[in-house]
């Protein structure tokens, strides 16, 4: 999690100048497109921000995109900058300065979101989609955080709140079936865009967890998320679950959650405890069996106070999203707190387990569906959203041409970057 500690700063900084709203009937020529595998050279057709097979009778406007190597946007799937916190106007220029089109943040403050939704979700804006606050067990994760940090630190911006401030905003307590149901109607009238459950080290459960300078997070009692899930399934929202160990990775696929946030292995707290978050062959099948998005999260590993583990912490997230990989799980790019998912791609590269076209893939073509699974995202084909980044150079010689944005295009709508000042001072949490 972060926060900036400029909260409710005024930001003196011009709104965004997207001076084109509406799509038009446009020609693409001279491009070379990523089909998936490689750069094809053609000339693409939109219309009304939308692909098209043929030319249309009409065409409003020729780009030529002069060589230029296509590909999709990319996306940030776990991440809490996005929220009405701090420079938010900044944030959201930010990713769709850098062609991060769509946002997913799994655990804000729902009440406060609410203040940006006129900034974001439209064809030519950013798109973002919020879980609000998580479902946890009283005293899990995040209730602490939110409670015992967060309030603290910004206590004269909430006329120091007592504890219990954040309840019902970034996180409900649901401890048994009997809470479930009595908060249902209050978690749905946040109008979340999807649901999201933790669990935390869910071994330790009527058992005594092992000895630790850290305190063990808990989440929620694993009997009760399989009833959550099919709650929201009904209602037609997904789930996104926090996961830590090994065995919260297998309760939530037996959960049948439809995202899981986390690569296990992110947080050790000893050397000899390995076995906690190593995954084995059938959990990595049985992912890929399920259909469910992996979320990298690598960056989440920040928080492991020992530095003398922070080698194997790699060698163990190398290990899984190898595994996971291999077995034909769906893994998804998302940074958890970085402020952008740059980051989290670096820190992918890092550990040598993907070629550039594989992150390419999970980055432009899965993660977004990750995010929006009902719209025609990640592919130039005929019927899906006329998108994409031009690059004057190819990122699958290396990935870091994909930072140099010569023409953005969200849904038919160009996109002119804004002139940002030098990044904000943050604060990690
Ligand atoms: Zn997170």
């Amino acid at each position: 999690m972060k926060l900036l500690i400029t909260l409710y700063s005024l930001l003196l900084l011009s709104h965004s100048s997207v001076s084109q709203t509406q799509s038009r009937n446009y020609e693409f020529s001279q491009g070379q497109w990523f089909d998936g595998k490689k750069f094809v050279k053609k000339t693409m057709f939109a219309v009304e921000g939308v692909w098209v097979n043929e030319r249309p009778d009409r065409i409003d406007s020729v780009f030529n995109l002069q060589n230029n190597f296509v590909i999709p946007p990319l996306s940030e799937v776990h991440t809490h900058s996005l929220d009405a916190i701090g420079y938010y106007k900044q944030t959201i220029a930010r990713y769709l300065n850098d062609g991060v089109f769509y946002v997913k943040n799994p655990n804000n403050i729902g009440p406060w979101t609410k203040n940006i939704m006129s900034e974001i979700n439209g064809p030519n804006k950013l798109d973002g989609s919020f879980a609000n606050g998580g479902l946890t067990s009283t005293g899990g994760h995040p209730e602490i955080l939110y409670e015992d940090r967060i309030r603290v630190e910004i206590g004269p911006h909430i006329n120091n709140a007592p504890r219990g401030f954040f309840k019902n905003k970034s996180y409900f307590n649901i401890d048994s079936k009997a809470d479930l149901e009595a908060q249902w109607s209050l978690i749905l009238a946040g109008e979340p865009n999807f649901i999201k459950v933790y669990l935390a080290n869910s071994e330790d459960i009527g058992n005594t967890p092992p000895t630790s300078r850290y305190t063990l997070r808990k989440g929620l009692h694993p009997a009760i998320v399989s009833g959550i899930v099919r709650k929201a399934h009904e209602t037609g929202l997904r789930v996104s679950a926090h996961v830590e160990t090994r065995a919260d990775f297998l309760e939530a696929l037996k959960a049948g959650v439809d995202e899981i946030t986390h690569t296990p292995g992110f947080y050790l707290f000893s050397k000899d405890e390995l076995d906690r978050y190593r995954l084995k062959i059938e959990d990595a099948k049985l992912a890929a069996e399920k259909g469910v998005f992996v979320v990298t999260a690598l960056l989440s590993r920040n928080l492991t106070e020992d530095p003398e583990l922070f080698p194997l912490v790699k060698e163990m997230q190398a290990y899984n999203l190898s595994l996971l990989k291999k077995h034909g799980a769906k893994i998804v790019i998302g940074s958890d707190h970085a402020n952008s998912p740059w980051d989290e791609v670096r820190a992918i590269q890092e550990l040598d387990v993907f070629d550039n076209l594989t992150l390419l893939k999970m980055w432009c073509e899965t993660s977004p569906q990750a995010i929006f699974p009902d719209r025609k995202l990640g592919f130039f084909k005929p019927g899906y959203e006329a998108s994409f980044l031009a690059l004057p150079e190819n990122p699958l010689i290396d990935l870091e041409n994909a930072t140099d944005i010569s023409l953005l295009v969200k849904q038919g709508i160009v996109i002119e970057k804004t002139e940002l000042p030098e990044p904000s001072t943050s604060h990690e949490h």
